[in-house]
């Protein structure tokens, strides 16, 4: 997930913490999720860096803080506060997920 990403959805959920010297801030390429047609290895030694980048940063705190207050429904996928967050395989949607 890029910085303007994780922007527009900290202020689409209105709990948009500050972030300051977020590690993430244009280096989403290694945040985003495994594309479809990615190699796992590859998209594992993206999500690598990118942890690693997410140990260092002075945001860790506030970006743990946010992420965990959102609904599961609501959480980005890819690396995100020093997790890897995947997307729930297919199958029966959730009762929150129905519309
Ligand atoms: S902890 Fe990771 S995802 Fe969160 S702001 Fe820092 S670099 Fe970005």
């Amino acid at each position: 997930m890029s910085a303007d990403q994780l922007t527009a959805l900290l202020a689409a959920v209105g709990a948009a913490p500050a972030l300051p010297g977020a590690r993430c801030r244009g280096k989403h390429h290694l945040f985003d999720e495994a594309g479809k047609n990615e190699a796992p290895e590859t998209a594992d030694q993206r999500h690598q860096q990118a942890l690693g980048l997410c140990r260092l940063c002075p945001a860790l705190a506030s970006c743990e803080q946010w992420f965990d207050k959102l609904h599961n429904s609501k959480r980005p996928h890819g690396v995100i506060a020093g997790r890897v967050i995947k997307p729930r395989p297919a199958g029966r949607p959730r009762k929150d997920e129905t519309a």
